[in-house]
């Protein structure tokens, strides 16, 4: 068996008569490699077979024709095209050539010898003619035949991709099978080789449910769970000191809190806890809808990290919300254990004492924002990290994560993107997991109604009705353009409409406002120093604003539903009914009606990310696109829900069986993109 898989790591450039110029093109496709290329399928072909005569040429149509030079015309005036006439026994055409060499027209059409062209057949000045053909060839076989065609990128033609593909499909190597026997049964024991060879067929176009495709979607998946299993496992190797406690703090904090938990917040609480006190190091997400409860289970784990002798470091994406976290935190914890708070705007003195304390540990938990992890801040003894809205970590940076603080450091990350499970498994499949479903038994379900743009009369009378009752009101207005992160035209609009019918009580922030400004506006919000906030996307979503009770969503059908979910969860949070309004303009999509109604009906994140991924595909889903996520190529967790399980259950018996992966190492190496571990003996 020919195991050389090397080949398809290689560059590009590798290839016959490919240079640097096409790899680096292609570079900036984020293909880096022969193996990168594979998983660009054509997407229709081009039946170049039929061999037609001049005579019966039809314009626009792309066809083949067998022609034998006779003149040429290169003219020296500039922007003028170098002609070669040609003709066959029953009429003459043109072979028209803009940015082409003489030397190189010879050579590919030289005199009154028979050549092979194809191309799209045009006219001009009454005569056929071929613009810059697709194909030249003295052996008529290479043109003559079914081509397939993909989407071309800027700067390598047709012709050149076709030759670069058709290079790899023939030399793609033999690989020696790494399914089991039974699951390779399940393909009807088809190749990797073989598949990838069907792959490129025009004839299986579109053929999503075949054997061949199946299996290429298996490898992909359990390839990204063996190396999620690896990971885990180079984790869980780490040997820490086991905390020790009692729960001592865990009572009274929960009296100081003034609520009962959830079971489903005790539930994780637990198996944190048997985290902390275990040997192996916590490597754990804790992942739960908006308003789930997820902090106050963090902090109680934390006070045990506290008992047990060890710091903790508390980290959230924004002052604001580290600061709302720290004030929850100086409610219900014990006066006699020491925190503190980072910020920006701590002044150097005070700052330089607050890291005196972490280092003496006398503070036994900081709240801040990232910065936290400067190498100013020094901790005499940090056990524990928890990070709050982690969404827009990628694999690579949580695995640099999980090595900082040291070998007896636990991590608990915390995500409000519920997500279906076999998502959960593709992007977070490093981590345990501890999940919060319930809500808090006080929490009242949003309402959700829909507007048309044109009963904004009714929605403003609404919106004055509620700050006459002393509440608030969130804003939201859509990017005009995704791409264009500054647009915030359609924001500033609202913004002035709104000002003028509630003078002074509007306020605004988009992505042009900077960071110290948008916390200082959020801040006067929270206070009630103000009743509307405009806004685009932007706000974070951790942020408890117990006096705003409506959320006003502007051309929301520019949203997914998951992003809708997270926006009404600002919202809510107090005990006043939360209320949510979806506007929209006529001529709503059948899809965008069925989006509205999904969330009319449901305030469940995890069913209503389900709902998104069947209505949008996986890769739209919040957080994931941002958080440049390697994306699957042909696997996707939705649809392929049954393999997802059948390749869980596979690692769960290799890792139970196998002593090592050796079996596995080359699909590893293809298939391990972000590069985590490999280094298998
Ligand atoms: P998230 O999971 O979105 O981070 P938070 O931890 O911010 O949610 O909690 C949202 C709100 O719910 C907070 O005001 C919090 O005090 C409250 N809360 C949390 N747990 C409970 C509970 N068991 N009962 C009642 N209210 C709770
Ligand atoms: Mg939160």
């Amino acid at each position: 068996m020919n195991n050389n898989y090397e080949f398809l790591l290689n560059d590009i450039s590798k290839l016959k008569n490919i240079g640097k110029k096409t790899s680096n093109i292609l570079r900036k496709k984020n293909i880096n490699n022969i193996f990168d290329l594979l998983w660009r399928l054509p997407q229709s072909f081009t039946d170049r077979t039929n061999l037609v005569k001049v005579k019966d040429l039809h314009i626009g149509k792309i066809s083949t024709l067998e022609i034998i030079p006779i003149k040429y015309n290169f003219p020296r005036v500039r922007n003028l095209p170098n002609k070669v006439h040609c003709r066959d026994d029953t009429g003459d055409i043109d072979c028209v050539f803009f940015n082409s060499y003489e030397g190189y027209i010879k050579k590919i059409l030289p005199l009154n010898e028979k050549v092979t062209i194809s191309g799209k057949i045009n006219h001009f000045k009454k005569k056929y003619q071929i613009t810059n053909p697709t194909y030249v060839s003295k052996d008529k076989s290479i043109i003559s035949k079914v081509h397939s065609k993909y989407s071309l990128t800027e700067g390598i033609t047709e012709k050149k991709y076709n030759f670069i593909i058709n290079q790899i499909l023939q030399k793609l190597p033999n690989l020696s099978e790494w399914l089991e026997p039974n699951i390779a049964n399940m393909f009807k024991n088809i190749s990797w080789k073989d598949s990838i060879i069907k792959l490129h067929n025009y004839k299986n176009i579109g053929n999503y449910n075949s054997n061949f495709y199946k299996r290429l979607v298996f490898d992909e998946i359990l390839s990204s769970l063996l190396i999620f299993s690896e990971i885990k496992k180079s984790i869980k190797k780490i040997k820490k000191n086991k905390k020790t406690f009692f729960n001592k703090f865990t009572k009274s904090s929960i009296n100081n809190f003034g609520f009962k938990l959830t079971n489903d917040q005790i539930k994780a609480l637990k198996e944190i806890n048997l985290d902390l006190s275990s040997k192996s190091k916590m490597f754990r997400i804790l992942q739960g809808d908006v308003g789930s409860g997820k902090t106050i289970v963090a902090l109680l784990s934390a006070l045990n990290v506290v008992e047990s002798g060890y710091q903790v470091a508390f980290m959230a994406p924004t002052e604001i919300l580290a600061r709302q976290h720290f004030n929850l935190a100086k409610k219900i914890i014990p006066k006699n254990i020491a925190i503190d708070l980072i910020t920006s705007k701590t002044k150097k003195n005070k700052k330089n004492e607050i890291l005196l304390e972490l280092k003496n540990s006398k503070t036994k938990i900081i709240f801040g924002t990232h910065s936290l992890f400067q190498k100013k801040t020094i901790f005499n003894k940090l056990g524990y990290i928890i990070i709050d809205e982690q969404h827009k970590f990628g694999v690579k940076q949580r695995k640099s994560l999980s090595d900082k603080g040291g070998i007896d450091c636990d991590i608990l990350l915390m995500s409000a993107t519920p997500i279906p499970r076999t998502l959960t498994m593709t992007i977070y499949g490093d981590m345990d997991l501890s999940v919060i479903k319930e809500k808090p038994m006080n929490r009242k379900e949003i309402l959700t109604f829909s507007k048309p743009d044109e009963k904004i009369n009714d929605v403003l009378n609404f919106v004055k009705k509620e700050i006459n009752n002393g509440n608030q009101i969130f804003w939201v207005c859509p990017l005009i353009d995704e791409s264009k992160k500054i647009d915030h035209k359609s924001a500033m609009e609202t913004y002035n409409f709104l000002s003028n019918l509630f003078p002074k009580k509007v306020e605004i922030i988009h992505s042009k406002v900077d960071q110290e400004k948008k916390e200082i506006i959020l801040k006067n919000f929270l206070h009630k120093k103000f009743d509307i906030l405009v806004s685009t996307t932007i706000i974070e979503v951790g942020i408890d604003f117990p006096n705003a009770n409506v959320i006003v969503i502007e051309n929301s059908n520019k949203f997914g539903l998951s992003q809708l979910h997270q926006l009404r969860g600002r919202i809510g949070r107090g005990s006043v009914q939360g209320k949510c309004i979806l506007m929209f303009k006529n001529n709503l999509s059948e899809n965008a009606k069925k989006r509205i109604k999904i969330l009319k009906s449901s305030n469940d994140g995890f069913k209503i990310s389900e709902e998104d991924m069947k209505l949008r595909g996986f890769g739209d889903l919040l957080g994931f696109k941002q958080s440049g996520e390697k994306k699957f190529n042909l696997a996707d967790p939705i649809l392929h829900e049954d393999l997802f399980k059948i390749a869980e259950t596979e690692v769960k018996r290799i890792e139970k069986t196998e002593k090592n992966l050796s079996k596995y190492k080359t699909l590893i190496k293809l298939y391990d993109k972000a590069d985590i571990i490999y280094d298998l003996a």
